[in-house]
C-alpha cells in the first residue's frame, strides 16, 4: 500500500474504501506502520471525520486485528458498557439481574480512567476475587454461572491499543469516529451477541453534551448492526454523580444494597432500564428485569460470580466485610438552602486524590477510600448539615480532595434536577 498516499486521501476529505482500512490496520499491527505515520492518519481523521461505513470498516478492522472470542452455544449472550462515570457501579447491578433472568453476560471491562472509576477496580475491593482469567475459564464460568467479568485481554483488538495510547499523546482522543471505533471494536472482538451501552451525558462524562453523546451512540449503534450485533445504546445524565457511594469498595457496598431493593433511586432506576432494553433486545419479556430484582435471584446470581471468581461470597451478606479507609472527614454546610449542583467532575477528582484512582497507569489503588454523599441536587441543607463523608488513610490526599469537594457543591435557593434517563438509541 502506498502509506503517504492514504494519509493524504484522508487529509484532503477522501472516503476510504474498506479494502484500504483493512490493509492499513494490519500494517499497522504488523508494525510496516510507524507510529508517526498512523498519528498523521489519526489527525486527519480527527479534522475531516469519517463516514459511517468508513467508521464500521474501520472497527471490523480494528475488532479482527487479534483473537475474536467465539461465544456460540452459549445462548443469548450479552455484554454491558458505560462510555465511563463517577459513582457508576451500574454493571454490578445490571450484570446479575441480567444473568437471573436467563441470558450469559460474558463481559470484559475496564480500570478506571482519569477521574473515572472501573469495574474491575471496584471488584477488586472484594478479598480474593480475581480479574485474570484464561479463555477457558472465561468460557467455562460463562456456561456454568452465567455471568463473567474479566479484565481486558491483551490479545483482543491490539490494533485498539497502540492507536488509544498514540491518540491518549497526539491530542487525537475527543474524534466521534473515533472513539466509537475503539469502543464498539473491544465490544465486537469480546463476543456477545447483544451489546446494550450506556452513554454517559454531562460534566463528570467525557461526552459534554447531548448532541455530541447522541452522535456518538447512534454511530455505535450502526457499527453494531453492521457487524450483526443487536446494540441499544441509553443516554444517561452524569452531571452528578449515579447514586451516593463514590470509590470502590463503597460502591460495590452500595450496588449490594441496590440488589437487596436498598439502594438509591437513581442508580436503581437506570440499573433496571438498562437491563429492560438487554432483555427487550434478547426477545425476552423486559419485565423479567423488576421480577428477579424483587425475588432475590438477582442477589443470589451475585453471590454464584463472586465465588466463582475466587472471592469472598460473604461479602454480599455481610456487606461491611468490604473494608472501608478507617478515618472520617466531614464536609458540612456553610448555609443553608437547596443544592443547585454538585459536580461529578470534581467528586471524581476528590476521590483519586484520596488514592481511590490511578494518577499514573499501573499505579496501586486504595480501595478502602471514597466519599458518601449524603446531600445531593435538590436536597435541602441546613447550615451546619454534613454534605459529605470522606473516607480517607491517615489524611493522604484529604486536604486537596476536601478542597475539590468542596468545589462540587453549590448552595441556592432552587434547583431544576434533570432526568436521569435522557434518550434511547435502538
Ligand atoms: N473508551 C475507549 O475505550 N476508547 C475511547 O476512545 C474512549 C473511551
Amino acid at each position: 500500500m502506498h502509506v503517504v498516499e492514504f494519509i493524504e486521501k484522508k487529509r484532503d476529505g477522501g472516503e476510504h474504501s474498506p479494502a484500504e482500512l483493512q490493509e492499513w490496520i494490519a500494517a499497522y499491527v504488523e508494525g510496516a506502520v510507524p507510529d508517526y505515520q498512523m498519528a498523521a492518519w489519526l489527525m486527519a481523521v480527527y479534522f475531516r471525520g469519517m463516514t459511517a461505513a468508513e467508521t464500521a470498516e474501520l472497527t471490523l478492522a480494528m475488532a479482527h486485528s487479534g483473537e475474536v472470542l467465539d461465544l456460540a452455544g452459549l445462548g443469548k449472550t450479552v455484554d454491558k458498557h458505560s462510555s465511563g462515570g463517577v459513582g457508576d457501579k451500574t454493571t454490578l447491578v445490571v450484570a446479575p439481574i441480567l444473568a437471573a433472568a436467563g441470558l450469559v453476560v460474558a463481559k470484559m471491562s475496564g480500570r478506571g480512567l482519569a477521574h473515572t472509576g472501573g469495574t474491575i477496580d471496584k471488584l477488586e475491593s472484594i478479598p480474593g476475587w480475581r480479574a485474570e482469567l484464561s479463555d477457558e475459564e472465561f468460557l467455562r464460568q460463562a456456561r456454568e454461572v452465567g455471568l463473567v467479568i474479566a479484565g481486558q485481554s491483551k490479545n483482543l483488538a491490539p490494533a485498539d491499543g497502540k492507536m488509544y495510547a498514540l491518540r491518549d499523546v497526539t491530542g487525537t482522543v475527543p474524534s466521534i469516529p473515533l472513539i466509537a471505533s475503539s469502543i464498539m471494536s473491544k465490544k465486537l472482538a469480546a463476543g456477545a451477541r447483544i451489546i446494550t451501552l450506556d452513554v454517559k451525558v454531562g460534566r463528570g462524562a467525557f461526552m459534554k453534551d447531548l448532541a455530541h453523546a447522541r452522535e456518538l451512540a447512534r454511530l455505535m449503534v450502526s457499527i453494531g448492526r453492521h457487524a450483526g450485533r443487536e446494540v441499544r445504546a441509553v443516554l444517561s445524565q452524569m452531571d452528578e454523580p449515579l447514586g451516593r457511594a463514590v470509590g470502590n469498595a463503597i460502591e460495590v457496598r452500595e450496588a449490594i444494597a441496590t440488589l437487596r431493593g436498598e439502594g438509591p433511586g437513581d442508580l436503581t432506576e437506570l440499573s433496571l432500564a438498562l437491563a429492560r432494553e438487554a432483555l427487550e433486545a434478547a426477545g425476552e419479556d423486559p419485565a423479567r428485569a423488576e421480577e428477579v430484582w424483587k425475588s432475590g435471584a438477582a442477589l443470589e446470581k451475585l453471590r454464584a460470580f463472586v465465588a466463582a471468581q475466587g472471592g469472598d461470597a460473604r461479602v454480599v451478606d455481610e456487606p461491611e466485610r468490604l473494608e472501608l479507609a478507617p478515618d472520617v472527614y466531614e464536609l458540612r454546610a456553610e448555609a443553608s438552602g437547596v443544592v443547585t449542583e454538585l459536580d461529578a467532575y470534581r467528586v471524581g477528582l476528590a476521590v483519586l486524590r484520596l488514592g481511590g484512582g490511578r494518577e499514573r497507569k499501573g499505579d496501586a489503588i486504595d480501595h478502602g477510600v471514597g466519599v458518601r454523599l449524603a446531600k445531593k441536587v435538590g436536597d435541602r441543607v441546613a447550615e451546619g448539615d454534613i454534605l459529605a463523608t470522606v473516607f480517607h488513610r491517615a489524611g493522604r490526599g484529604l486536604e486537596e480532595s476536601s478542597q475539590r469537594l468542596k468545589e462540587a457543591y453549590r448552595i441556592g435557593q432552587r434547583a431544576s434536577v434533570p432526568p436521569l434517563i435522557l434518550e434511547v438509541v435502538a
